[in-house]
C-alpha cells in the first residue's frame, strides 16, 4: 500500500520522455565515461543536449613537459570534439582550475547560472555521495549541482545570483558514477558511438600509467572498465549493455528519507 502511494505521489521521472538535457561534469573526460551511451542515445532520438564542464583539466595525466596553459587548451580541445562526435555543439567550460583551488559558492553559483542558462528539462551530474569517490572535483562538483537543483526554480534566488530562473521549470536529476542507481538506460547500439569520443580525449586515454605495471593504455582500460559495467548493468534490465542512473524527481529531494531505502526489489 505505501509503496503504491509513492508511486502515485512522487512518480520516479522518465528518463528518456524529456526534451533538453544539460549534463555538468567535474572534469573534460567525465561525461563520455560515465554516461557517453546515453548522450549518444538522446542525440539519436533527436533530443536537445548541452554541456557544462566545470574544470580546467590541468593536472589530469602526466604531462611535465608541456606547459599548464597547454594541457588546458588540449583538454579544451578534446572535450569540444568528443562533444561534436556525440552530437553535442553546445559546451560550457567554467574554467575552475581542477583540484578544488576554487571558492564552493562560487562554483555553485557559476553552475547554477549555466544550467538556467542552458534550460534543461532535465540534468545529469556525477554522485558526490558515493564512500569511494574521493576526488575533490567530483564531490565539489556534484553537491553544486545539488545545490543548484534545489533552488534553480526560484525567481528571487537565481535573481541574487544575477540570473533569471528558467523559463521551463527543471525537473529530475540523475548522478552517473553512483553506487545506488536506480535506473538504466540500454545502450547496447551506442557503445562504439560512446568510445569513439572517449579515444579523442587522447591527452588522457593514449598515457599507460605509470602504477599497475601493465602494458595497456588509459584508453584500453578505461574500454575494458566500461564494456564489463555496461554488461552487468544490462543483465539488470535484459540487454546486452545499460548505463546506470540515480535518478530523483523534486519531490524527492527534501525530507523524504525514504527515498534512501533499499527495497526488496533494490534502491527506491
Ligand atoms: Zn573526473
Amino acid at each position: 500500500m505505501y509503496k503504491f502511494m509513492r508511486r502515485i505521489g512522487m512518480p520516479m521521472p522518465k528518463l528518456l520522455s524529456y526534451e533538453r538535457y544539460c549534463f555538468v561534469a567535474p572534469h573534460p573526460d567525465d561525461i563520455e565515461i560515465g554516461a557517453g551511451g546515453t548522450v549518444a542515445r538522446l542525440k539519436a532520438m533527436g533530443k536537445q543536449v548541452s554541456y557544462v564542464i566545470a574544470t580546467d583539466g590541468r593536472y589530469g595525466g602526466e604531462t611535465p613537459d608541456m606547459p599548464v596553459e597547454e594541457v588546458i587548451a588540449k583538454r579544451v580541445g578534446e572535450a569540444k570534439a568528443a562533444a561534436a562526435h556525440l552530437g553535442v555543439e553546445d559546451v560550457t567550460m567554467l574554467g575552475f582550475c581542477e583540484s578544488g583551488w576554487y571558492d564552493q559558492n562560487d562554483l555553485k553559483k557559476q553552475v547554477a547560472l549555466a544550467i538556467a542558462k542552458a534550460q534543461p528539462d532535465f540534468i545529469f551530474t556525477v554522485d558526490h555521495l558515493v564512500p569511494t569517490e574521493l576526488h575533490p572535483d567530483h564531490n565539489r562538483v556534484g553537491l553544486a549541482v545539488s545545490d543548484a537543483y534545489i533552488h534553480i526554480n526560484n525567481h528571487h534566488y537565481m535573481k541574487e545570483l544575477g540570473g533569471a530562473a528558467p523559463e521551463r521549470p527543471l525537473q529530475g536529476i540523475a548522478y552517473f558514477f553512483t553506487n545506488r542507481p536506480n535506473k538504466y538506460i540500454r545502450t547496447t547500439k551506442y557503445f562504439n558511438k560512446q568510445m569513439e569520443a572517449l579515444m579523442l580525449h587522447s591527452s588522457q586515454v593514449d598515457q599507460i600509467p605509470a602504477r599497475g605495471g601493465g602494458k595497456k593504455t588509459m584508453g584500453e582500460m578505461f574500454r575494458l572498465m566500461t564494456k564489463i559495467r555496461n554488461l552487468r548493468y544490462g543483465l539488470r534490465r535484459c540487454a546486452l549493455q545499460a548505463e546506470a542512473f540515480r535518478v530523483l524527481s523534486m519531490s524527492h529531494t527534501h525530507v523524504i528519507p525514504e527515498v534512501s531505502e533499499r527495497t526488496l526489489f533494490g534502491n527506491y
